[in-house]
């Protein structure tokens, strides 16, 4: 069978003049077995990239043939805060895809070479234009199936005065009765503010890790 003769061996009969057809046979079907969408490129030598289990490895990454690189992929973090004024929460109506319109804690995707506090508070003047004093970290939620981590840190507002950014249509504050539960944009902000006025009834938020597995029923 042609798939089971070496490829060297094939250029040999080439070089003597035979088997020209199944050479270019093999080889278009070798191409088409290793070949990785087109859009996949090495970010360190620019060659195409192939999708294969390296050694000594469990899992499908994205290899450079050409230069050796492994491109490894890994969660993503969200950081954002739980900012408060007086018995009051600050939220942002999202003015940006996914989910535009709802409201959300402001958060966001944590930068490289920034500490997570700094990623929440950066989130928070971004989004909000909100002046704020960190406190501690309060909820981390795993969210394995969109392979993401969240986090948001409890702050206290400096000010009720926002001057909200281009991703943001609206911040205010809002009191428990007030929450626009229905309109919330993500489940670890439903469940991170859920978590807050429990505990806000005792006076004591301890740190709380938990997971959301799957997407929402529909
Ligand atoms: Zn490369």
């Amino acid at each position: 069978m042609v798939i089971a003769e070496s490829i060297p061996t094939l250029l040999q009969q080439a070089r003597t003049g035979t088997h020209i057809c199944r050479i270019k046979c093999v080889m278009t079907s070798s191409a088409s077995l290793m070949q990785t969408p087109a859009q996949n490129f090495c970010r360190q030598c620019g060659q195409t990239v192939e999708t294969r289990v390296p050694p000594g490895d469990s899992l499908p990454r994205q290899c450079c043939n050409h230069c050796g690189t492994i491109h490894y992929e890994n969660p993503k973090m969200v950081l954002g805060t739980l900012a408060v004024w007086e018995d009051k929460v600050l939220l942002c109506r999202r003015a940006i895809e996914p989910r535009y319109g709802l409201w959300t804690l402001p958060a966001g995707f944590m930068e490289n070479s920034e500490t997570t506090a700094e990623a929440a508070q950066r989130e928070t003047d971004e989004e909000a234009g909100a002046q704020i004093e960190m406190l501690d970290l309060y909820t981390l939620i795993s969210v394995p199936h969109i392979s993401q981590i969240h986090g948001f840190y409890r702050a206290r507002l400096l000010s009720p005065d926002f001057n909200p950014g281009e991703e943001t249509l609206e911040a205010r504050l809002f009191a428990e009765a007030e929450i626009p539960w229905e309109e919330l944009a993500f489940r670890t902000v439903r469940q991170t503010l859920q978590h807050y006025f429990a505990d806000r009834k005792t006076g004591h938020y301890p740190f709380r890790s938990f997971d959301i597995i799957g997407p929402p029923p529909k």
